[in-house]
């Protein structure tokens, strides 16, 4: 069976040609094309010989994703992907527009299993994890039907990217590397709801990207009932285990909390959550619900105003989330659920 070139980290690629029978600078040579030129087709390799394209035809491929379908926002020009992997699955990836710059905000899992009740790919269940190639493979399919280079990710798309662990970390590798994307780990946002023996393994490991944590609730009760897997890590634990990674790492991190009308936005949510973030370092990201279950609405700017106002009485920066693409389906899962549908 074929191999997906972009599941190989550089090590593993100049080994994978050394057993075909290829010097290493052939792998530069590939990966140039690959990475830097976004030519995906062996037979359009021109600097190697037809019988070295022949033999990599055979034996790999380049797997960038179809494109199924993609939604531009008039707006803001937040461009939604829906994608086809080899086996027929789909994934969706979003790319954001800001001050010149291009973030792509990307998936780990073909749905989600943590099923949490504010999010469309969560209620469409769970199939697979991604390969780290199936993961780099968005970046790639973002900049060749957008045109543009992407300088930050996100691991923010369909999945909990800390219930793929491995290949997570193997994909950062593959966009961090200076002869693949040469992304840097500073512009690389790891995402999660919060697995904390992972968060730990993280910061063990000096991953060095940066961390965002979904809290949405500051008291288990609440927590309990938008986000299931709450009944198995606390928020104690939660917190505990962004406590130690700071410790490790000196990192700020990022807690994403969505406000979600008369459930979390009340003035006592804001001073709890003050009083449980007391002493670390973050920076809370508040971000009116999108409305993908009918039972949630969003709170008023006046209510959000109100709840940004306390943290920032307890010394707790926070900003209220700009909406991008309001007028495309551009919260996660809302693309393919709708294509599951017509099917
Ligand atoms: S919000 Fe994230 S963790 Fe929760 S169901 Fe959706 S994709 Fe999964």
């Amino acid at each position: 069976m074929k191999k997906n070139l972009l599941d190989f980290e550089y090590n593993e690629l100049v080994e994978y040609f050394k057993n075909l029978g290829l010097e290493k600078y052939r792998a530069d040579q590939v990966l140039d094309w690959v990475y830097k030129k976004r030519v995906f087709d062996f037979e359009n390799m021109t600097n190697l010989s037809k019988e070295h394209r022949n033999l990599l035809k055979e034996k790999l491929f380049v797997g960038v994703p179809k494109l199924l379908d993609m939604q531009i926002s008039k707006i803001d020009r937040t461009t939604k992907f829906l994608w086809e992997l080899k086996d027929g699955n789909t994934i969706e990836s979003v790319a954001l527009f800001h001050s010149g710059r291009v973030t792509a905000c990307i998936s780990t899992q073909v749905g989600c299993p943590v099923k949490c009740s504010f999010c469309a790919t969560g209620q469409s269940g769970f199939v697979r994890n991604l390969s780290a190639g199936e993961i780099v493979g968005q970046i790639l399919g973002i900049e060749i039907n957008r045109k543009v280079n992407v300088g930050n990710v996100v691991y923010m798309g369909m999945g909990e990217p800390l219930l793929n662990f491995d290949e997570t970390l193997k994909s950062i590798r593959i966009l961090n590397h200076k002869k693949m994307l040469n992304i840097s780990k500073r512009r690389i946002t790891i995402s999660t709801v919060g697995i904390p023996e992972k968060i730990m393994e993280l910061a063990e490991k000096n991953v060095g990207v940066r961390l965002a944590l979904s809290l949405h609730a500051p008291t288990n009760f609440k927590r309990d009932q938008i986000i299931p897997l709450n009944r198995k890590y606390s928020i104690d634990e939660l917190i505990y285990s962004i406590k130690k990674y700071q410790e490790t790492t000196g990192d700020r991190v990022t807690i994403e909390y969505i406000l979600i009308k008369e459930f979390n936005d009340y003035p006592e949510d804001a001073e709890k959550l003050a009083e449980i973030l007391k002493g670390l370092n973050v920076f809370v990201n508040l971000i009116p619900v999108n409305p993908v279950n009918p039972d949630f609405y969003r709170p008023s700017h006046w209510a959000m105003e109100r709840f940004k106002q306390i943290l920032e009485r307890h010394g707790i920066e926070s900003e209220i989330r700009v909406e991008k693409g309001t007028d495309i389906d551009a919260a996660c899962g809302q693309l393919r659920r709708r294509n599951l549908k017509s099917k």
